[in-house]
This record gives C-alpha cells, sequence and structure tokens, in this order.
C-alpha cells in the first residue's frame, strides 16, 4: 500500500488521516503530545497572578502545554493548539458552516457538510446551564434587534457540567475534538507518532519523496508517496518555506476583543463558552470568559466568579504574514474601526444590562483563527492543489482559505480536508 505522511493532527490533519487511512497506509506526525485537560487547581495560577508573576502570556505554556501564545510583530497574542487533535481541543466546540468564499471560487462542499452532520454531533440545546448574566444579555440582544442566536456546537453540550473549562479542555468528556478523527484512523491501522516536529518536506524535480523531522535530538527521514500539510494557519506556511515553496504575503487571523466588567457572582467562568452569538457584519460577540486576559491582563484585576464579558471577534482582511519566525498580524484602518464599532455595540449592550460605559474595560488583543496563506483560486476550484506545490504535496487546513470565514472554522476546516483527501486519493489511483 503506499505510504501517506500527514502532518499535524488538528482539524484539517485528523479529517485527512481519517479518510485516507485505508487507501494509504498512514502516519501522523504530530509536534505535540497527547492532550490533557487543564487539570492544575486554578488557585495556583490565580496566587502567582496575584504576586505579578504571570505578565507574558507566552508563560501559559509551562501552566498548560497544550496552549501556545506567541506574540505577533504588531503585539497581538496568537493562540494555537500544540498536541494531538491541534487547536480542536482548545477550542469552545463552536460549528458554524462558513463556505461563502469558498463557494465563490467555485468549491461545492455539500457533500462534504452533508458527511459530517451525519458523523459529528452538534447541537444547541445548552440553554439550560446559561449563567443569569448570558440570559440577560440574549434579551437584551433580542430586544435591540440584534438577533442572538444560541451557539451551535459540537458534542453533547446537553449533558454540559457547566464547569468553564471549554478552551482548557473539556474534562467531562462533553466537546467534541478531533483527536476523535484520529482515534478512528489509528483503530484502522494509521500510526500516530507524537513529539516529531516536521522540519521540511524533501523533494526533488516536482515530487516530494518524504519528509525531516525532528524530536528532541533525533532527526529522521520519513519516506511516503504523499504528502499532506495541515500544522495549521501559522506552521504550515512556516514548512513549505523551508522546503522552498513560497506561501503567499497574506494572513488573517480573526482578532478577538472582550469587553468585561466587574459582576459580583456572575460565574462566567462556570459557564459553556460562547452560549450565543450575534452577527453583525465582519462581526461576531458572544459572551466569554477569557481566562488569558483574565491571568494576564491588569485590567481584569476582580475575582473570576465577578467579570462578566462579552468577546468581539472579527473577520480581518488578512494583510498580515508569515515569514520564518516573523508573523505580522497589524490590523488594517478600516478593521480598527470595525472593532471599535463593535466595542461601542457592546457598550449599548452593556447599558441595557445597567453597567455604564466607565464601569467596562477591555481585554488582550488575542486572535485563534490563521489561515489563508496558500489561498485556494477558481484555477484550483476542482483539483484543490495550489500549483506551487510539488504534484504529489497537499495542504488541508486553514492555509487554504481564500479569505477569513467570520467565525468558527473548525467545521469548513474539516469539509475541505475531507475533499482534498479525496482528490489525493483520486490522484493516487
Ligand atoms: C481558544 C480558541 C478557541 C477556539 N474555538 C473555536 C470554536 O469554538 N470553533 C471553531 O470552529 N474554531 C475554534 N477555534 C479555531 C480552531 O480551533 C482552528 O481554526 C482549527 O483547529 C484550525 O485547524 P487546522 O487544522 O488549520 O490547525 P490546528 O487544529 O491548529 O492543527 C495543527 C496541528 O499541527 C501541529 N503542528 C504544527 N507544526 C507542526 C510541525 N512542524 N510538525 C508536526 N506537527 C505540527 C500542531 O501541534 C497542531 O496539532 C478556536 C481557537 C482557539 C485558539
Ligand atoms: S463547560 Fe461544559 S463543554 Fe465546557 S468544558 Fe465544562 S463540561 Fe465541557
Amino acid at each position: 500500500m503506499k505510504r501517506a505522511i500527514v502532518v499535524g493532527s488538528g482539524a484539517g490533519g485528523a479529517t485527512a488521516a481519517q479518510a485516507l487511512q485505508g487507501r494509504f497506509d498512514v502516519t501522523v506526525l504530530e509536534m505535540g503530545r497527547a492532550f490533557r485537560p487543564f487539570r492544575t487547581d486554578l488557585r495556583l495560577p490565580e496566587r502567582l497572578k496575584r504576586l505579578g508573576l504571570l505578565r507574558d502570556t507566552r508563560a501559559i505554556r509551562t501552566l498548560f502545554p497544550a496552549m501556545h501564545a506567541r506574540k505577533a510583530a504588531d503585539g497581538t497574542v496568537l493562540v494555537t493548539g500544540h498536541g494531538t487533535g491541534g487547536t480542536t481541543t482548545l477550542a469552545t466546540g463552536n460549528a458554524m458552516r462558513l463556505d461563502a468564499g469558498l463557494r465563490r471560487i467555485g468549491i461545492d462542499l455539500e457533500a462534504e457538510f452533508e458527511e459530517l452532520a451525519r458523523e459529528v454531533p452538534i447541537t444547541t440545546d445548552h440553554r439550560a446551564v446559561w449563567s443569569a448574566p448570558a440570559a440577560r444579555a440574549f434579551a437584551a440582544c433580542e430586544e435591540m434587534g440584534l438577533e442572538p442566536h444560541p451557539t451551535p456546537k459540537m458534542g453533547h453540550q446537553e449533558r454540559c457540567r457547566g464547569c468553564g473549562h471549554c478552551v482548557l479542555g473539556c474534562p467531562h468528556g462533553v466537546k467534541w475534538d478531533a483527536r476523535q478523527l484520529v482515534a478512528q484512523a489509528r483503530a484502522r491501522g494509521a500510526r500516530l507518532l507524537e513529539g516529531w516536529r516536521v522540519r521540511s518536506i524533501v523533494a526533488r524535480n516536482g515530487a516530494a519523496s518524504g519528509v525531516l523531522a525532528t524530536s528532541g535530538w533525533r532527526r529522521r527521514f520519513f519516506p511516503a508517496d504523499v504528502v499532506v500539510v495541515a500544522a495549521g494557519g501559522l506552521e504550515t506556511p512556516r514548512i513549505l518555506q523551508r522546503s522552498g515553496i513560497e506561501s503567499e504575503h497574506r494572513l488573517f487571523v480573526d482578532p478577538v476583543l472582550c469587553v468585561a466588567t466587574r459582576w459580583p457572582g456572575a460565574r462566567q467562568d462556570r459557564e459553556l463558552s460562547m452560549p450565543f452569538f450575534v452577527r453583525r457584519g465582519a462581526v461576531i460577540i458572544a459572551p466569554y470568559f477569557d481566562y488569558l486576559s483574565y491571568f494576564f491582563d491588569r485590567r481584569w484585576r476582580h475575582g473570576a466568579g465577578d467579570i462578566f464579558s462579552l468577546m468581539i471577534k472579527l473577520a480581518d482582511a488578512g494583510t498580515g504574514s508569515v515569514a520564518g519566525r516573523r508573523i505580522d498580524a497589524t490590523l488594517t484602518i478600516a478593521d480598527r474601526e470595525r472593532l471599535n464599532e463593535a466595542v461601542e455595540l457592546c457598550a449599548e449592550i452593556f447599558g441595557r444590562l445597567g453597567v455604564p460605559g466607565s464601569e467596562l474595560f477591555l481585554g488582550t488583543l488575542n486572535a485563534g483563527h490563521p489561515g489563508g496563506t496558500l489561498p485556494l483560486t477558481e484555477r484550483d476550484a476542482r483539483s484543490v492543489h495550489p500549483s506551487r506545490l510539488p504534484e504529489n504535496v497537499w495542504v488541508a487546513d486553514a492555509s487554504l482559505f481564500p479569505e477569513s470565514l467570520g467565525g468558527p472554522p473548525i467545521l469548513t476546516t474539516m469539509a475541505l480536508a475531507r475533499r482534498v483527501a479525496r482528490r489525493v486519493a483520486a490522484a493516487a489511483c
């Protein structure tokens, strides 16, 4: 059987591995380790915070190895998951079909979305675990004509225990993540090698013969007939660059900014993340307890149970870039204006809840939806194989999106990765 190497085990990699195993002998190379939910008592980081020892967001990794935070050149904190399941293990579980941009260039993923709907449990049945402020905010948004919707969640959130740890890894197995696809691929014979970081693709005469990877001091060549790169929106372009394949000078990240207030007894830290959402053009607003801001931003000085926060997520113009270790996520003036307008809208929502603007404070600008460095075009719509890639090298992650999806990318990334896997199998016949 032909050998396929899949790089990364997140939304795209896990989907590709599950779809390819059987037609290929699949080996998944994942640079992180087995994912473990954050189990440490939050009193430890709370104490470190009080002592002023939590200053740099990059320190989150020492407390919670699966979560990596790095700073873009403009200061935006970029959050990704490193470990089996990739960033899906840190996701809040939101499931949205967001393929308008792909449709515009002629890619119809209807069949793939239908398959996923049969395989991934999705529910909006979680109102019973909303906090009182979230329920009030939902009503306020309805009164304001903002048309809020309970957020569709991947998993069995009707069984949610309301522990509030969604972005720290669900300790109760309620939330669905891509590890389930990895497990299915392994049950059919795929190999998962954790702790192996792919450095580059080895190619000769326009075709790859395998990849070079390292694990600690060990360095190894993994031979392959097909290489599928799905290391996420920030790492895939770096692997390609190290392999002599230029990605485009663009990157979207979907910046996140929280608007918060002191709300004694809100207990948002014990709530399912993002229980509902409001969409306003390029912006999504949802209740969200931002652990990154809570631990590292001095403005978040109140107790975790006494803060209520609304998150703004913006579909940015995608004018950033990845060049080796340097990541630029600078926003355009129009992006900044949209963020400011959304902050004002949040202030209006808080106003309806009786919170004056003078009692609001912001969180740290961060982002967790990187992609778009190897965008598909109309020319690639059938092949889903950008022409700059060697014939047997494929990309199957958020790097392929022509523009920001303007919302949670997991479901659409998985649908696209399935399409890529189909084309990989067809091309190998
Ligand atoms: C806090 C947070 C909450 C989120 N919530 C949601 C949500 O509710 N819904 C939603 O749809 N999206 C959510 N997202 C975004 C979503 O998780 C990502 O967009 C999605 O997982 C991206 O899929 P991917 O396959 O492109 O990359 P990833 O899922 O990031 O997977 C990439 C994998 O590749 C591995 N890797 C990287 N480099 C290498 C290398 N050189 N060699 C080997 N392995 C490598 C990484 O360790 C990782 O496991 C959230 C993101 C964050 C940060
Ligand atoms: S709030 Fe619910 S879904 Fe989120 S981690 Fe806790 S049990 Fe899991």
